[in-house]
């Protein structure tokens, strides 16, 4: 007899698992035993804004439950095709405050580049869905026009490495990127703005921890979660790996109806980043981006929640509550 060999046991890597993510929010929600909501699934939303969860935050959804808070981040609902007042294509302004390809520099002291359009899961609050991503990301020219923007301002000391989401680039392209920019002296600090360790944390891999280590600057690597649900063990254990490189750890969130939009939720998610190490930074009002409008927060609720959140926890845990207004030298407090 032949013995059988047993086959290696196959580790998917991230580029893997997010290819092989949901791309059908009907096969979600049969996942999730929801079959009987498909009716309130839009079609029009769908093709407008891609749906796309990778299936390790579908895992973290409660079965069953249509008012799941990682769900409702992620389902193109009927509620989408409602033409909202108020409610705009550019809400925040970026189309006014483009430097170069892919680079916007709003704020003193700071740049942020549109580093890719990609990101590992769509949220239906995100102002993403209208930004004509295919001219505007910097990657598309190799960086080079980005990096003689940065290079030429010697006002700009730190960058900020957004998106769409950075980390949906390969490392060795991050870091064709970060060497262009060893060499401009003015630049002092790094900034990534990422949801990847939240929604798929395998992302943060061995050779994604050496990049970042040997990086010359002091890193700041702002997560994105909107709720405690999102934060299990795996991420927990990303976010560690996160933490050996020496990087500073912040988490921002946007305020959702229907997601986060209670004291007892906002409290637990502070307490369960603390607990992997990190602080929260902003408490986001929606922007005001067409097809959103059922996730919106009137302010003096925000406010309201915010006051209590004061009241429950250590001011190091409770995040800025701000929004963004275009035209505004910073990210404006609510109060
Ligand atoms: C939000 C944002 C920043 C970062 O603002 P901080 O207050 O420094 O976090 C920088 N540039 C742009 C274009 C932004 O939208
Ligand atoms: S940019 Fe952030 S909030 Fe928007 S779709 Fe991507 S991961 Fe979600």
């Amino acid at each position: 007899m032949i013995p059988v060999k047993p086959l290696p046991a196959q580790i998917p890597n991230w580029q893997q698992l997010w290819r092989d993510s949901l791309r059908d929010p009907l096969e979600l929600l049969e996942l999730l035993g929801l079959t009987g909501f498909s009716d309130r699934i839009s079609a029009t939303a769908r093709a407008g804004f891609a749906f796309r969860v990778p299936r390790g935050f579908a895992a973290k959804m409660r079965h069953g439950d249509i008012h799941d808070p990682l769900l409702r981040q992620v389902l193109p609902l009927l509620e989408e095709d409602v033409l909202s007042p108020g409610f705009s294509f550019d809400a925040v302004g970026d189309l006014m405050s483009r430097g170069a390809a892919g680079v916007l520099h709003k704020y003193r002291g700071r740049a942020l580049l549109v580093a890719t359009g990609s990101c590992a899961i769509n949220c239906r609050y995100c102002f993403r869905r209208h930004f004509p991503y295919a001219e505007e990301t910097a990657a598309a020219g190799q960086w080079r026009e980005a990096v003689d923007y940065l290079r030429n301002d010697a006002g700009i000391h730190e960058l900020i490495l957004s998106g769409g989401d950075p980390l949906s680039l390969a490392t060795p392209k991050l870091a064709q990127l970060t060497d262009a920019l060893k060499h401009i002296p003015h630049l002092k600090r790094l900034r990534l703005h990422t949801r990847l360790p939240v929604v798929l944390p395998e992302r943060v891999d061995a050779e994604l921890l050496e990049w970042l280590s040997d990086l010359p600057w002091p890193v700041t690597v702002v997560i994105h979660a909107n709720h405690g649900n999102e934060l299990g063990p795996d991420v927990g254990e990303a976010l560690q790996r996160l933490r050996q490189t020496g990087a500073t750890l912040l988490n921002q969130s946007v305020l959702l109806a229907g997601v986060n939009d209670d004291a007892l939720s906002l409290q637990l998610l502070s307490e369960g980043l603390h607990q992997f190490g990190v602080l929260p930074y902003y408490l986001h009002q929606l922007d005001r981006v067409q097809g959103a409008a059922h996730f919106s927060v009137p302010d003096a609720r925000a406010i309201a929640l915010h006051r209590e959140l004061m009241a429950a926890l250590p001011g190091y845990l409770v995040p800025k509550l701000v929004r963004e207004i275009a035209g505004e030298p910073n990210k404006s407090p609510l109060y």
